[in-house]
């Protein structure tokens, strides 16, 4: 090695010892006969010396290094005097006298500085992502995944899973998006597809009976650009057979315990992790992805003002919709302004507008609606909503998903404002109880709500003939702080049963069987029941680290668009690869 000790680890215990190190120049600072070089690696910073009095050499070479100069040092750790030690370094109560400095390499002066975690626009962190890596904050998150991943790792080893890989040119396996594909040179014509997950080939291992399988692995989805995606991105992907949905869920409970508990310093806040159904969480938040760090629920009081002279209540209620309303606590003084914002926002989730009641703290009411309405009817949703003087109150009326998506919306952004999102800490939820399908208007026909494997709930299996709607199936979702980090379900196991799905989502079985014949026919050699689920690493890693976008934790992730403005993919290719692949562009 061309270093004895890395340079974040010398501590006060290491007076004395000569050491060589080997890192990056984080900055310089010329003091005349003394120049300070803080030195970086991976592991952090330390200071070196270079005294014109003790090793001129040395102290030559220290005046012409700039930043992310690559150096070799010898030298010998000595304590700083008192007055200097610097409490905010980790190696602040030592430095390093130079005897020797060699330049290992030179370097151009980079596009953003690194020694300092100042905010850099992210195309250019993104162009130059090899320097951005360098920040203290990217090596933090990239060292935290690794932590993750192997505790994942040792976790599942432990219970007697196998990791098996899949390949990654396989055939269309659809997860909701479009996918990748690959042209075949030897097969003209004829395409391989990335895979959105390794969703059949983890089903087939179950019937191939390695009974407990996972894989950390890659997912390819070509998305449309909304919200904080990546064309691909990694999984959890795990299988077991012989479960049923409580053993599955019971294992990745403790595993995620043991992440947060393990890898990081977040706090959890629910444990054992709350189960609501699909129902109950769209009743109580308004969405199956519930940030459960604050309360804030929503509260139903269609019966309080069916028949009212507010019209845009009581029509709400006659034509079958409901008003829910929200409490935002001490936000009663809340400006016209501020209560546009909310209104806005809550008609961007396309809600016709928002209703108002605002309990100063002396008591006094403050409405967009009172007017309209008896005391006594005032009162029972002062008393229903639970309020107190000094809160505000949020009301709408429309069909129940609209409902749903704006007070969504609002509790999200109160709880923001108000900050109650605490990033340090974490709220676990599970959903179950999902509807199997969801209906698709525009094709007339049912769609799977997580996908065409997933098993009905046993009780349900008759609803499969006579009101597919109302079928529930085995499926679960892991929620964390208003995020789904997991999905899973028990599978069908039964070819017919498997086949009733095809039909009910509008595969005629000619169909099925050329997209998922290899399924239907291996269902036929002896498949035990089996389940599973599958964990966005990316998103779970994030969160752990404090950041808002994937993006941050993953070593060379691609723009919004799906662009890698590092290597400039994706880019042209030359016409013999054209040729050979037997495809001819046709321009938009
Ligand atoms: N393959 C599913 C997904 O990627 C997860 C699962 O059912 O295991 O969402």
């Amino acid at each position: 090695m061309l270093k004895t000790h890395h340079c974040g680890e010398l501590r006060a215990h290491h007076v004395g010892q000569a050491v060589t190190l080997a890192g990056w120049v984080n900055r310089q600072r010329d003091h005349g006969g003394l120049i300070f070089v803080d030195l970086r690696d991976r592991s952090g910073v330390v200071q070196v010396v270079a005294d014109i009095a003790h090793a001129p050499g040395a102290h030559e070479l220290a005046a012409r290094v700039r930043q992310e100069y690559v150096l070799q040092v010898r030298g010998t750790v000595r304590p700083r005097p008192a007055d200097l030690v610097n409490p905010r370094m980790e190696t602040g109560e030592i430095e390093v006298l130079a005897d020797e400095i060699v330049v290992l390499n030179p370097a151009k002066t980079p596009p953003f500085p690194i020694f300092e975690d100042t905010p850099v626009e992210e195309s250019l962190r993104l162009r130059y992502r090899y320097l951005d890596l360098r920040r203290r904050r990217m090596q933090r998150n990239l060292i935290l995944r690794h932590r993750v991943i192997k505790y994942i790792r040792d976790f599942l080893d432990a219970r007697g899973f196998l990791e098996i890989e899949t390949p990654i040119l396989f055939k269309s396996t659809p997860e909701g998006a479009r996918d990748y594909l690959v042209p075949s040179r030897l097969h003209p014509g004829k395409f391989y597809a990335l895979p959105q997950s390794p969703q059949q080939l983890k089903q087939l291992l179950m019937v191939a009976g390695f009974e407990r399988y996972f894989q950390i692995a890659r997912c390819f989805r070509d998305e449309d650009l909304r919200g904080d995606r990546q064309p691909e991105f990694t999984q959890l992907d795990l299988e077991m057979s012989f479960v049923t949905r409580e053993d599955i869920m019971e294992l990745i409970e403790e595993l995620m315990i043991g992440i947060v508990e393990e890898c990081s310093d977040r706090r959890l806040l629910t444990k054992p992790f709350p189960r609501l159904t699909y129902a109950e969480a769209m009743a109580r938040y308004g969405t199956d992805k519930p940030d459960l760090r604050f309360g804030m629920e929503l509260v139903d009081i269609s019966d309080l003002v069916a028949g009212s002279n507010y019209g845009i209540f009581a029509q709400a209620v006659a034509a079958g919709g409901q008003v829910k309303g929200l409490r935002a606590p001490g936000c009663a003084g809340y400006s016209r302004r501020q209560l546009d914002e909310l209104t806005s926002l809550a008609q961007k989730e396309g809600a016709m507008g928002l209703s108002w009641l605002a309990l100063s703290p002396d008591g006094e009411i403050r409405s967009s609606f009172a007017r309209f309405l008896t005391d006594e009817q005032v009162q029972a949703i002062i008393a229903r909503m639970e309020a107190r003087p000094g809160d505000l109150m949020l009301f709408v009326a429309d069909r129940p998903p609209r409902v749903a998506a704006a007070l969504s919306a609002l509790r999200l952004e109160l709880g923001e404002r108000l900050g109650l999102r605490d990033p340090g800490t974490m709220a676990f939820c599970w959903i179950i109880d999902f509807p199997l399908f969801e209906w698709n208007e525009d094709e007339r026909r049912w769609d799977p709500s997580h996908h065409l494997f997933t098993a009905p709930m046993p009780e349900d299996l008759p609803l499969l003939d006579t009101d597919p709607g109302a079928a529930r199936g085995q499926q679960y979702d892991l929620v964390c702080n208003g995020e789904e980090i997991a999905g899973g379900s028990i599978r069908i196991h039964r070819r017919e049963v498997q086949e009733k799905i095809f039909g009910l989502i509008g595969l005629d079985l000619e169909q099925a069987r050329e997209r998922f014949g290899h399924m239907l026919e291996a269902f036929e050699y002896g498949t035990p029941p089996h389940g599973g689920i599958a964990s966005g690493i990316d998103r779970v890693v994030m969160l752990l680290a404090g950041e808002e976008s994937i993006r941050e934790v993953m070593a060379f992730p691609k723009t919004g668009q799906a662009v890698d403005l590092m290597a400039n993919a994706p880019s042209p290719v030359d016409p013999e690869q054209l040729a050979e692949l037997h495809i001819r562009v046709v321009e938009p």
